[in-house]
């Protein structure tokens, strides 16, 4: 293992990205490993600290016939103050060619010293600081490489979304270079079933990409078909309440089935929300608190056009007392 610091300067501001490179360096065959470009999302930076052990193993980086590069926690500042931004700006927003600020630059200094001619990028998020997402990856429309890589990580949902411009998925698919947005868990609570999940699909896309000169032994359960989310609806809260749930993240929903029940104290008054759809529970809160106006949940579909805007039209409500 190398450690090595990378320094960001833009006028005369200046910081640096702690950077973890492993097997052979400046190899043609590279995966750059990506956590914590949200400085609030702890998962991420969670499966990189599992990643660098496992790779720290001499027997492993022995085995590495490629250079894996792990960057556990790009957005440094924010981690320290537990927000999502760097300086306020969205650091996978940043991507750009012509950098014209600190953050710009720690974007671009960062894709052309390690993922510009990498051979696969592997990005890790979670919802942040209030939500909880169920693990799955993000894919552009009509990428069948996206959809292996996913395959290989073992992952088995993938919402299938345009990439913003300014994110890093869609300025490397400029380069050809492929990254597969991994989210997981979130509300700043460490989501250990997950990360589980993770490391062990990290094994199998090392070995299905040929990343060691043996296979390593792991054991996979029966591997079903991936699931390509298309779409995704919230349920708005009008009033502040207490919100209990009936469901778990990940789950496959039935039409007309209970997804949470709603407990307005100031007027006593409970409320039941129900899917008018089969789904999928994609985001739940991770507090049983939630604010007027923010999002008790999200149900997904693997049909229709991708919509990320509130619809009214998926949720019943019931109002119990
Ligand atoms: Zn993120």
């Amino acid at each position: 293992m190398r450690f090595e610091n990378l320094e960001v300067k833009f006028n005369k501001e200046e910081i640096k990205i702690p950077v973890f490179r492993f097997g052979k360096i400046n190899s043609s065959k590279r995966l750059v490993v990506l956590g914590g470009v949200h400085g609030n999302e702890i998962n991420g930076i969670g499966v990189l600290k599992e990643i660098i052990k496992y790779l720290s193993n001499s027997k492993v980086e022995d085995l590495l016939n490629a250079e894996i590069i792990c960057l556990p926690v790009v957005n440094v500042l924010g981690f320290k103050n537990f927000t999502r931004r760097f300086q306020n700006q969205d650091l996978n927003r940043s991507y750009s060619s012509n950098p014209s600020d600190l953050a710009e630059q720690i974007c671009f200094d960062i894709f052309n010293g390690y993922i510009k001619d990498a051979t696969f990028c592997l990005d890790f998020h979670d919802s942040g600081s209030n939500y909880e997402l169920l693990l799955h990856s993000r894919i552009a429309p009509n990428n069948p490489l996206l959809v292996e890589m996913t395959k290989a990580m073992l992952i088995k949902h993938t919402l299938v979304r345009k990439a913003k411009p300014g994110m890093l998925a869609s300025f490397a698919a400029n380069s050809n270079v492929p990254v597969l947005t991994i989210e997981s868990g979130g509300g700043a609570r460490l989501h250990d079933d997950y990360l589980k999940k993770i490391i062990l699909g990290f094994k199998n896309f090392l070995n299905s990409y040929s990343f060691l000169n043996n296979k390593i032994q792991i054991n996979i359960d029966e591997i079903s078909n991936l699931i390509e989310l298309k779409t995704r609806f919230k349920y708005k809260l009008s009033a502040t309440a207490i919100v209990k749930y009936h469901v778990q993240l990940g789950q496959k929903i039935k039409k007309a089935q209970l997804i949470c029940t709603i407990y307005e104290p100031s007027t006593a008054s409970e409320f039941q929300i129900l899917s008018k759809k089969d789904g999928y529970v994609f985001s739940l809160s991770a507090k049983n608190i939630v604010t007027a106006k923010k999002t008790a949940c999200h149900i997904a579909l693997d049909c229709c056009d991708y919509n990320v805007n509130s619809n009214p039209e998926i949720f019943e409500v019931i109002k119990i007392t």
